[in-house]
């Protein structure tokens, strides 16, 4: 993503508001700081992980992950958690076991050659491990030693393959293919026979790569995330990579609706709760390592604000407009020709952002403003009956990125006298292809006059 160098006077966009009505200025890495804590919302599960580790730096609170490096000596059995994935590993770092159709592909490595003779390799033998179903390829997050520390020995013993980001692949005793850590685009690798979206992440290591795969849960396809190497470092150049890297991640995340996460550092965003949960009550009707679209995406939201708020930190010269997540949802109309949506974010900025919806087998469409509780409404006499998408597409400017939110609905069945009271009525189905276009010309104009002024 580009960021616009130019910002508003600094004066304006550091100055907020305390309960007493007194001005107070707060630094970029405040502001960032407090934005990950705001992009929270109610979620207390992410306050209390995410949040807590993404944030460690700018909170001055490293000593939690120093307490979770004391928790590598203590031993995640193997429990299942997809249809077709295995975790095990420590409470501090994990591995994930992916069966496919013909064998097995394993993310990461562990500390060491000893663990992973001593429970990777009889894990694998439990699920099925033989000649004629083998460990096929393993992919490394990234190259520090609690993640590929046991590669050698998997690679030598089982003959494996494995994945490793070519900025980390510099002295390695083993011999990796190859993911060009250059291209910062995703790219798609089959590894083991199983599709990876994979994404060059650097910033906690050159090589980092982060990826995206479809497992199944009771039977559906899910999608989920791999993130590769999730610490921040002090070197302004390397957190500068790394915000860019969540930023992209979150990208991805969104574009292929991604729902889960499997994270190498289970404590790292609560998933060592999450696996100590199946461990107690089974997996749930939907496995607990689904976060939901919202949920993966908030997460990333936050670690986003948490880098941002180190980076500026380390370097206060540097403005970065703040992201602000987003939600939708649709609420009952008072009236049966109406449909209405309502905007949240943590910041209570949800007055006047234009709200677009949109029928299902249908072209026609209306778009409409938030009042000051953030409610857009439309009428939509003839529409009874049907499903409905409501979409926020976001808006950026100096200060802020509004991320984007969607809300789905139907509309009631019965469809009385015209609606009235909304903000604009979409008509009876029918879609005048001419008012359509005087509409889009109308907007973007609005469009390019806004960034002319931008520019200004
Ligand atoms: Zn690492």
């Amino acid at each position: 993503m580009k960021r616009d160098k130019r910002f508003l006077p600094a004066a304006i966009a550091a100055l907020t508001l305390t309960l007493t009505g007194q001005a107070l200025a707060q630094t970029q890495s405040q502001i960032h700081r407090d934005a990950a804590t705001r992009n929270v919302g109610n979620d207390t599960f992410l306050r209390d992980n995410a949040q807590a580790f993404y944030c460690n730096l700018p909170d001055n609170n490293n000593a939690i992950v120093l307490a979770a490096r004391a928790t590598n000596s203590i031993r995640v059995p193997l429990t299942q958690i997809f249809d077709d994935v295995w975790i095990v590993g420590s409470r501090y770092v994990a591995q994930y076991l992916i069966k496919t159709a013909d064998g097995f592909v394993m993310v990461d490595a562990g500390n060491n050659a000893a663990e992973v003779q001593t429970y990777n390799y009889p894990a694998l033998q439990s699920l099925g491990l033989s000649p004629s179903y083998p460990l096929k390829e393993i992919f490394l997050t990234h190259g520090h030693g609690d993640h590929d520390g046991g590669a050698s020995w998997l690679l030598a013993n089982l003959n494996a393959r494995s994945w490793l980001g070519s900025a980390d692949a510099g002295n390695k005793a083993y011999a990796p293919k190859l993911i060009d850590s250059n291209n910062l685009s995703p790219q798609k690798v089959s590894i083991g026979g199983k599709e990876f979206t994979v994404l060059a992440t650097p910033g906690h290591t050159p090589g980092s790569t982060s990826a995206v795969l479809t497992v199944k849960d009771k039977g559906k396809d899910v999608r989920v995330l791999i993130n590769g190497g999730q610490s921040m470092t002090s070197s302004v150049p390397q957190v500068a990579q790394y915000l860019d890297s969540i930023e992209r991640t979150y990208t991805l995340a969104k574009a292929l609706n991604v729902e889960g996460v499997m994270t190498p550092h289970i404590y790292w965003d609560g998933t060592v709760n999450k696996v100590d949960d199946i461990i107690a009550k089974g997996r749930g009707t939907q496995s607990q390592f689904v976060f939901g679209q919202e949920g993966v995406l908030r997460q990333l939201a936050v670690a986003r604000e948490c880098s941002a708020a180190w980076l500026t930190r380390l370097d206060a010269s540097r403005q970065l407009p703040t992201w602000r997540f987003n939600t939708l949802e649709v609420v009952d109309a008072s009236n049966v020709n109406l449909i209405s949506a309502k905007l949240s974010n943590g910041w209570n900025d949800v007055a006047g952002k234009q709200v677009r919806f949109t029928f299902e087998d249908s072209s026609a469409g209306c778009t409409s403003a938030t009042n000051n509780e953030g409610v857009a409404t439309c009428a939509s006499p003839g529409f009874a009956g049907r499903r409905f998408t409501a979409e926020f597409v976001g808006k950026t400017d100096n200060q802020f990125v509004d991320l984007p939110a969607a809300a789905q609905g139907t509309t009631p069945e019965f469809g009385g006298d015209g609606g009235g009271g909304g903000g604009c009525t979409i008509g009876d189905g029918r879609f005048d292809p001419m008012l359509a276009g005087l509409a889009i010309l109308a907007l973007f104009g609005i469009v390019r006059r806004r960034r002319g002024r931008a520019r200004a």
